[in-house]
């Protein structure tokens, strides 16, 4: 499963290849690619034929693209869920058809396509209609610059690497639930982007356990995870993505994947590089959390 990170590498990528560009035809190559599109793939076919790709845009893990004519306001967008294994490649048209393609974009200046190719096809395309966000999410931050998203985006909260994330708003609303703090770092309504990895590497280096009561966190302890966060996920960023799948590959079909070491999530058994105590294990939601039993000590 792709991390905020990764999406952020693809949009760049997305940014830079395709976006300007008209479209010029549609081939579904496999219908469940499209099955969250229910007007079936016709409508889709219709929908993105002869339109321009204005922007790409991104909210925590959602990634879309504007369409519409440049300069004037988009009403609707084509909105891609790379689910598990989806991958949206930028290929020559005279490079011969992936494995799992699923979709094809052409477009009218003849040259590289887009393609998402999709192993598992858990994830799939849609056109939908952009809705005005902010007051639907828990904390209902409403940020400068035009927040339209895609409507299945609506009530995904803003992530920490977005310019109008408000972090004293997320801590006051993490604090009025009555959760524990890793369950709340992974509710995409209070903060989106933050995956597993993420969230067990942020609490590491905020000294907190994920079993901690959110009730019980003070202002500072709640700042110091986001900035946390934020951080290891700006690191990631910098060295181009963490890819810990190696389904993953960004927009050109190169593999993300970089080799920064984690500090807790999958050390199970190594030192701490903080104190030396082992990283311990436990699970999680059907899942994994890792933590250091000195540095992290979980709450009575
Ligand atoms: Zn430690």
């Amino acid at each position: 499963m792709p991390e905020l990170p990764e999406v952020e590498v693809v949009r760049r990528g997305l940014a830079e290849h395709v976006v300007g560009r008209t479209v010029s035809a549609v081939e579904v190559l496999h219908p469940r690619a499209v099955r969250r599109h229910l007007a079936g793939p016709v409508d889709v076919i219709g929908r993105l034929t002869g339109r321009t790709l204005t922007a790409a845009r991104r909210r925590g893990k959602y990634l879309w693209l504007e369409l519409g004519d440049p300069g004037d306001e988009p009403t609707d967008a084509l909105l891609a869920h790379l689910g598990m294994s989806g991958q949206l490649l930028v290929s020559d048209p005279a490079t011969p058809p992936q494995k799992h393609l699923r979709v094809l974009l052409s477009f009218a200046d003849g040259g590289s396509q887009l393609r998402f190719v999709d192993q598992r096809t858990f994830g799939g395309m849609s056109v939908e209609s952009l809705v005005s966000a902010g007051t639907g999410d828990a904390t209902g931050q409403r940020g400068e610059r035009s927040d339209r998203v895609p409507v299945p985006v609506a009530h995904i909260a803003r992530d920490p690497m977005d310019p109008d994330f408000d972090a004293a708003a997320v801590v006051a609303a993490l604090r009025r639930r009555d959760t524990e703090l890793k369950r709340a770092l992974l509710d995409q309504s209070l903060v989106s982007g933050i995956g597993n990895i993420y969230a067990d590497e942020a609490l590491w280096r905020a000294k907190l356990h994920g079993r901690r009561p959110t009730r019980t966190l003070t202002r500072k302890a709640g700042l110091a995870v986001l900035a946390s966060a934020t951080e290891v996920m700006a690191e990631a960023l910098e060295q181009g993505g963490t890819s810990f799948d190696a389904l993953y590959v960004n927009v050109n079909g190169n593999s993300g994947y970089f080799d920064r070491s984690l500090d807790a999530y999958g050390q199970a058994d190594r030192p701490c590089r903080r104190c030396g105590t082992s990283i311990r294990r436990e699970s999680f939601m059907n899942r994994s959390s890792y933590f250091c039993p000195r540095c992290q000590p979980p709450p009575r």
